[in-house]
């Protein structure tokens, strides 16, 4: 049984749970559906979305280049990251020279990756997460469990619980509104009194050096404008060429995302503040390996919506957490192997290559088709099961030929009919949570050589 098999079966452990996090997050699908109808030219912006995505993918070096120049013309200190552990590096060098010591940060995806919280912590730093989701996982030293709403996981009185522990709310209380009362008053201290900011970055200007940061609690904002050092982490796939492309993507992402027309901040930065310091860093941190490799390149297209894993029915019944990996989901298992190809062996498999992750996804990433790639590689790597491949060479016998496949069939409704727990015993996964059909009395096939003649005449 896979990494990801075990954990998915804790999470099903607790079947309401289980219940409510398909149920929520299929809401949250349906919205997006709703919002993208509501859109009359929304495949034509898919469709665009993705060519300038190509596009700067084709000439990264060149619109990083210009990236670079715009940004320190107009004011900013630019540096590159190959990996996380100059990511890590950089900031506390950047904190340590500016006297900063305690530093707020928005959502940022790269910097989870990079493990820069851990790293920071190590060396003295405070570091608090400010999206709510996140400020929710870092009290409870949990990882987020999806990208764009990282405590779904969560039930209202666990965060209670988490809140009366740290940040002292009442015992038992529950009620959001008072919960995000308790969090914004945390959080403003934070605010008031950190020396420096760190944001992720939704996209990244060729043409202007701008950096554009999208959140829906004007966290990033909170802390950039309130903070003397801003710091952007940003990985090289952020790039786009021209701010006229902007518009096609803050389209697709809220709509995508959380089914909202367009999210509450939408956050531009150029130069630093009077008096204030501003960094980028761009970050590589495997990426290049992706860039040149024929399958995994479309990866780096990705905006980080989130809505493959609300569509995806595998990460909706298992739970971010049973991925084992920073991004879970249908891109999280795509992009696992680049990074570690042993412990992300199980996750092509959690798939049912449905297609509805490559259906929805904004810049139309073929997602299960780089999922079933996966998953022929490693199959090249590793041995299977003896009756897994006796089951599969029954299976291609039984397909080819229609006599078999006939046979088949009347056996199968045979059992079904007269000896259904003969079946119910290979079959008892499946079984366990659902009851076998009734068998009906002909076959299609018999349906039809009577009543062909009927229909078609
Ligand atoms: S792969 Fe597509 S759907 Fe999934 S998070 Fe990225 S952009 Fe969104």
């Amino acid at each position: 049984m896979s990494q990801h098999s075990k954990k998915a079966r804790r999470f099903l452990a607790d079947a309401k749970r289980a219940a409510w996090h398909d149920e929520t997050l299929w809401m949250v699908r349906c919205k997006r559906d709703r919002a993208a109808e509501a859109v009359d030219d929304w495949e034509n912006l898919r469709g665009q979305a993705s060519d300038i995505k190509e596009k700067a993918l084709e000439n990264i070096p060149q619109y990083i280049r210009q990236f670079k120049e715009a940004a320190r013309q107009n004011g900013a200190i630019v540096m590159e990251a190959s990996n996380h552990v100059m990511l890590q590096g950089y900031v506390a060098t950047i904190l340590r020279s500016n006297g900063a010591l305690r530093v707020v940060k928005s959502k940022s995806m790269l910097t989870e990756e990079c493990g820069l919280n851990e790293y920071l912590i190590e060396q003295g730093f405070t570091i608090i997460d400010t999206d709510l989701g996140e400020c929710i996982m870092q009290l409870r030293r949990e990882p987020p469990s999806h990208i764009v709403l990282p405590a779904i996981h969560l039930r209202k009185e666990e965060i209670g619980e988490t809140f009366h522990k740290h940040l002292g709310t009442e015992a038992g209380a529950s009620d959001p509104t008072y919960l995000a009362q308790a969090a914004r008053k945390y959080l403003r201290e934070q605010f008031l009194s950190a020396q420096a900011a760190i944001t992720g970055v939704n996209f990244a200007v060729a043409e202007t050096g701008t950096i554009v940061v999208c959140t829906n609690e004007g966290n990033a904002d909170m802390g950039v404008h309130a903070a003397p050092i801003q710091i952007h982490c940003m990985s090289i796939e952020k790039i786009i060429p021209a701010m006229a492309d902007l518009g096609v993507f803050t389209r697709l992402l809220a709509r995508s995302a959380t089914g909202q027309a367009v999210t509450a901040y939408t956050s531009h930065y150029r130069t630093p503040k009077p008096d204030g310091k501003m960094y980028i860093i761009i970050v590589d941190n495997g990426r290049s390996e992706r860039l040149y490799h024929p399958t995994g390149r479309s990866t780096l297209k990705c905006i980080r919506c989130g809505a493959c894993m609300n569509t995806c029915p595998v990460y909706r019944r298992s739970g971010g957490h049973s991925y084992g990996q920073v991004i879970p989901g249908p891109i999280g298992s795509a992009i696992a192997p680049f990074r570690d190809f042993r412990t992300a062996a199980g996750l092509p498999f959690a798939c049912s290559l449905c297609e509805s992750c490559s259906n929805i996804c904004p810049v139309r990433i073929n997602l299960h088709e780089q999922l079933y790639y996966w998953r022929q590689e490693m199959n090249s790597y590793r041995s299977t099961p003896i009756l897994r491949k006796l089951i599969m060479k029954t299976a291609a016998l039984v397909l080819a030929k229609p006599l078999y496949y006939r046979l088949a069939g009347s056996l199968g409704r045979f059992f079904l009919r007269y000896f259904p727990f003969m079946l119910k015993l290979p079959l008892r996964a499946w079984t366990r949570g659902r009851k076998l059909p009734r068998p009906e009395r002909q076959t299609f096939r018999q349906w039809y050589a009577r009543n062909a003649s009927k229909h078609t005449s």
